[in-house]
């Protein structure tokens, strides 16, 4: 909710319809005040010597007509923009002809009974709220700046200012550089002509284009000094930008145009969440949480074969007797124990150490820059935890086989695997809860 959408005014003849508006008011809005009139000259009076954020009207006033009242409030330059709402019994007819261009910017028809009012005063209040976001804003002027930084600051807008666009491209720059890109900025809003060397033309273009963030990415708005019908206009566009509001700057129009731009980017992030969230699901084991085969066939393959990560190191790891644990306590307590191996295996190896669902109880572990001594250390204390592990509260071992990228000369996936295997076939024949390499 706009914390500044306190003052509101309703106009209604009728005390009866009064009452029950501002009760609605009241609930909806709790933190507004609210000033009632009963005519049309009333309201005139009183909105001389106060500013209202909101106005309410009859559509028939018992002095004058609810669209005459909406078109004197419009002459108004403290109230120019201020949303007006009429709410009226029988006329939507004439408010859809006449209403928009006496200034009424919404109406509500009585008929529909005041229950509907209180979800079209919320309806209209979101559309119309406070806006949250971060916004980069880059221009030269320090007087239009700190008026257009004050007036964003208002509506409850997080503003970073620089004077040139160099200095923003450097803080887009900076921070683009994370992995997922984050730049901590929502909307970049721009001058189009800036003193420095780069103009805004120059700024949008290196970010469209040296940075690559799409309009989606990182809307930008323009602000120029050109009239409508200006060929710049169009260069505007060219150039990259979302949208432009020109000089003078209207309050109204300015908020309007961040409001659909920053609508825009929450789309963008809650895409990219969701698109992110996808793939991990398609990337995880949904039992073990550890990654599934699906991302080892993908993977595995550059994952040994990358020098950075020489040597690796290829564990198979196996629940012993795992068959006889169903058999003995059930399938449900065998899924805690595979969930619990799942947990120990991903907080006990490295970051960088690739744990994958291999098979039903099977596990597979690539641990980079590991060579044999160093792996068999690892296993060795792996298999003791297990030992004393006692998932869902029955002793289970395991058997690991071990291979190396080391023992290969031109080391592939199956290969790796098909030592790893034969190692834990003979851990196995060796009787169990032991490590083979
Ligand atoms: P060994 O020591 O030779 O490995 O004996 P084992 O019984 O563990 O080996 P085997 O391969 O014969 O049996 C594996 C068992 O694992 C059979 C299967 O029912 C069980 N299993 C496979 N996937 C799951 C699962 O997701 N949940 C549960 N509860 N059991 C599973
Ligand atoms: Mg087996
Ligand atoms: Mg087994
Ligand atoms: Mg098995």
């Amino acid at each position: 909710m706009n914390p500044r959408v306190t003052q509101i005014l309703v106009v209604d003849g009728s005390e009866v319809a009064r009452t029950i508006v501002t009760r609605i008011f009241a609930e909806e809005l709790p933190h507004a005040r609210i000033t009632l009139c009963g005519t049309g000259q009333e309201a005139i009076t009183c909105m001389r010597s106060q500013h209202f954020d909101l106005i309410s009207t009859a559509l028939m006033l018992p002095d004058m007509d609810g669209l005459d009242l909406s078109r004197q409030i419009r002459d108004d330059h403290i109230h120019q923009y201020t949303p007006i709402i009429v709410v009226s019994g029988n006329a939507d007819e004439r408010l859809l002809r006449e209403g928009f261009a006496a200034g009424v910017t919404d109406y509500f028809d009585k008929a529909l009974g005041y229950q509907a009012f209180a979800v079209f005063l919320r309806d209209f209040t979101r559309r119309n709220c406070g806006l949250v976001g971060r916004i980069l804003y880059v221009e030269d002027s320090a007087t239009v700046a700190a008026q257009t930084i004050r007036l964003m600051e208002r509506h409850g807008l997080q503003v970073q200012h620089t004077t040139n666009a160099e200095d923003a491209l450097d803080i887009l720059l900076t921070k683009s550089l994370g992995p997922d890109r984050n730049t901590g900025v929502d909307i970049v809003v721009t001058d189009f002509y800036l003193k420095g060397h780069l103009t805004g033309g120059d700024l949008l273009h290196a970010i469209r284009v040296k940075l690559r963030l799409s309009q989606q990415e990182m809307p930008v708005l323009v602000i120029t000094a050109t009239e409508p019908g200006d060929a710049r206009q169009a260069e505007v566009f060219h150039a990259g930008a979302n949208d432009f509001v020109s000089k003078p700057i209207i309050e109204e129009v300015l908020l309007a145009r961040i409001r659909s731009l920053l609508l825009i980017k929450q789309q963008f992030n809650a895409l990219k969440a969701q698109t992110e969230e996808m793939h991990q699901l398609a990337i995880t084991d949904s039992l073990t949480g550890v990654r599934n085969k699906r991302y080892l066939l993908d993977n595995g393959e550059q994952f040994i074969a990358d020098r950075r990560k020489q040597p690796v190191a290829a564990m198979l790891l196996d629940i012993d007797h795992f068959k006889k644990i169903n058999d003995n306590y059930g399938h449900i307590t065998g899924d805690r124990i595979l969930e619990e191996l799942g947990r120990l295996l991903i907080s006990n190896l490295r970051d960088d150490t690739l744990v994958i669902r291999f098979g039903g109880e099977e596990f597979a572990v690539l641990i980079p820059r590991c060579g044999p001594d160093e792996a068999h250390r690892r296993a060795e204390s792996l298999r003791a935890q297990v030992e004393s592990l006692r998932p869902a509260g029955y002793p289970i071992t395991i058997s690991i086989g071990l291979a190396s990228t080391a023992s290969l000369t031109t080391p592939s996936l199956t290969q790796l695997l098909t030592l790893a295997d034969r190692a834990l076939y003979a851990a196995k024949a060796r009787g169990r809860n032991q490590v083979c390499a």
